[in-house]
């Protein structure tokens, strides 16, 4: 019996009878962060870092005592076994689990990256013996710009929108890389709105202490003068539908890592891409192995392939698992989101 083993359920700790971001509906769930392919419906008791309560409340509509909490850092036990959440920098609120039992150490990281993003709280190495890592864009092409400059570039283009006389629509996904796009971008250009899916979870995250520039939430009460100069923040999923009507003439602009891929933004009908991802690419990623001093690496959603292949051949033991996550697909339209964007698009069409 391993400590964590891999099931159809989910990855799971036989000892303490918990999964750790479960897929199927199971008694006790530790889950990483508020993302949909990660906290999902149908668990009968959560346990989550206390700030990623608030998002996985509302979106999973949980009462009060199916959903418990820890501080980032402390260990709960349970039937001997210690687990305990440790930043993981790829949203506000997500975590890394350490499992521990008898002096074996093992660490799930749930999505991650390495790179301070000002908004989530700073990703934590935590030493292991075996590792679950995600691969999302576990492949050489994959090698961010800091974030100070694809927010330069963000900028500029605004500007350059602003004197042709266009609106800049700027898509990311809901939770996590709209705050952080309001939070990193020049506030001093023009004004800021966003659509009423972003809106929802922008001011869970208020709630919680996070301060963000001003910014409006885009209403049927807007007429097409009000987007003058201004940016707007929406989700992937908005870009096609009527909702775009009043603020044309506009620039799209999607941040997302995919970006950095010839053809993506295309495929999207999209004018500029900013390569902005809230995972760890090639570099981040290798060092992220190396320096947690693991034995052993279990490769989840990504390029699980190829990582584990390049693992093996620099001497780590490393193996390829199946699991359900789906990774950045559910950056460009993650179920949840999918749904709070129609909703917001009824109302829309109902006014
Ligand atoms: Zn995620
Ligand atoms: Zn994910």
């Amino acid at each position: 019996m391993g400590l964590l083993e891999f099931t159809d359920r989910g990855i799971y700790c036989p000892q303490a009878n918990v999964y750790l971001d479960p897929w199927k509906p199971v008694e006790k769930a530790l889950i990483t962060h508020g993302h949909s392919d990660h906290a999902r419906f149908g668990h009968k008791h959560y346990l989550c870092v206390e700030s990623s309560v608030p998002i996985i409340r509302h979106r999973l509509q949980l009462s009060d005592e199916s959903i418990q909490s820890v501080k980032y850092g402390d260990a709960i036990s349970i039937n001997g076994v210690d687990f305990s959440f440790h930043p993981a920098g790829h949203i506000p609120g997500s975590a890394q689990i350490r499992v521990s039992y008898k002096g074996e150490v093992w660490v799930f990281t749930g999505d991650y990256k390495l790179e301070h993003d000002n908004i989530s709280e700073p990703f934590e190495l935590v030493r292991c013996h075996s590792l679950i890592t995600e691969s999302t864009f576990g492949l050489p092409v994959y090698n961010w710009k800091p974030q100070g400059e694809i927010f330069n570039d963000i900028n500029s283009w605004w500007r350059k929108n602003q004197s042709d006389g266009k609106v800049s629509i700027l898509t990311g996904y809901t939770l996590g890389k709209s705050q952080r796009i309001l939070k990193n971008v020049d506030a001093s250009v023009g004004k800021i709105f966003v659509h009423g899916a972003v809106e929802v979870m922008t001011k869970i995250l208020q709630a919680q202490g996070i301060s963000l520039p001003d910014f409006e939430r885009v209403t049927p009460e807007h007429k097409k003068n009000h987007f003058e100069g201004a940016l707007i923040v929406c989700p992937p999923s908005a870009t096609g539908s009527l909702w775009m009507r009043k603020f044309f003439p506009y620039s799209i602009g999607i941040a997302s890592g995919w970006m950095s891929l010839r053809g993506a933004r295309r495929r999207r009908g999209a004018d500029r891409g900013f390569a902005l991802s809230d995972h760890v690419d090639w570099k981040d990623l290798n060092r992220a192995v190396k320096e947690t001093g693991a034995e052993r690496v279990f490769v989840t959603h990504g390029y699980s392939e190829v990582f584990s292949h390049w693992l093996r051949d620099q001497g780590i033991e490393a193996h390829v698992v199946k699991t359900a996550y789906e990774g950045e697909l559910s950056e460009i339209a993650e179920g949840t989101e999918k749904q709070e964007v129609l909703e917001e698009n009824n109302k829309e069409q109902q006014s």
